[in-house]
């Protein structure tokens, strides 16, 4: 797999958030993740008792139960690189740090999706709120809400979960 990256990556140059820019090898948190690509982007549908046994109990516990970072401990809420965020427990590109910015809520926050397809919304009524539950669009796993209050272009807040994501810089 991570060879077959490499490969893929030497033969074509692509620019930022495009296309899976990958210059280091493969997550090694991930090598016993069958279901874990950064180029397939096919929906797919694991039960828990899988994901389970292949994610980490931090990602389980969020992508699978809906769980929640609690705020200003994750690792990207004040993070400033420049890069592609990717799903943690897939693989999936997520967001470009073009989109990212600092909202204050401590949560990594982005005001738009990489491309239309990366997310999908559930409405989410738990908790007293009436709230825009963002999920994975390839592995349907959670990754955070989505509010109104965002910046332009698009006045959207896509509050996200660090445990989650997974940063790649840019390669250049
Ligand atoms: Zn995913």
């Amino acid at each position: 797999m991570t060879i077959k990256l490499l490969l893929f990556t030497a033969t074509f140059l692509f620019t930022a958030c495009s296309a899976p820019s990958q210059t280091t090898p493969a997550m090694t948190t991930n090598t016993s993740n069958p279901y874990y690509s950064r180029t397939d982007t096919t929906p797919i549908t694991i039960a828990n008792s899988e994901w389970k046994k292949v994610l980490t109990e931090d990602v389980y516990t969020i992508a699978r139960e809906q769980g929640t970072e609690r705020a200003f401990t994750g690792k990207y809420w004040d993070f400033e690189g420049l890069g592609t965020y990717y799903c943690a427990a897939c693989g999936n590109q997520l967001f470009c740090s073009d989109s990212k910015f600092g909202s204050g809520c401590g949560w990594p926050s982005f005001f738009e999706a990489v491309r239309k397809t990366a997310v999908r919304y559930i409405d989410d009524n738990t908790h007293g709120m009436v709230r825009t539950e963002v999920r994975c669009g390839r592995c349907d796993g959670h990754l955070g809400h989505v509010f109104d209050d965002g910046p332009p272009p698009t006045g959207q807040r896509f509050c996200m979960n660090s445990v989650v994501l997974e940063f790649e810089p840019d390669s250049k």
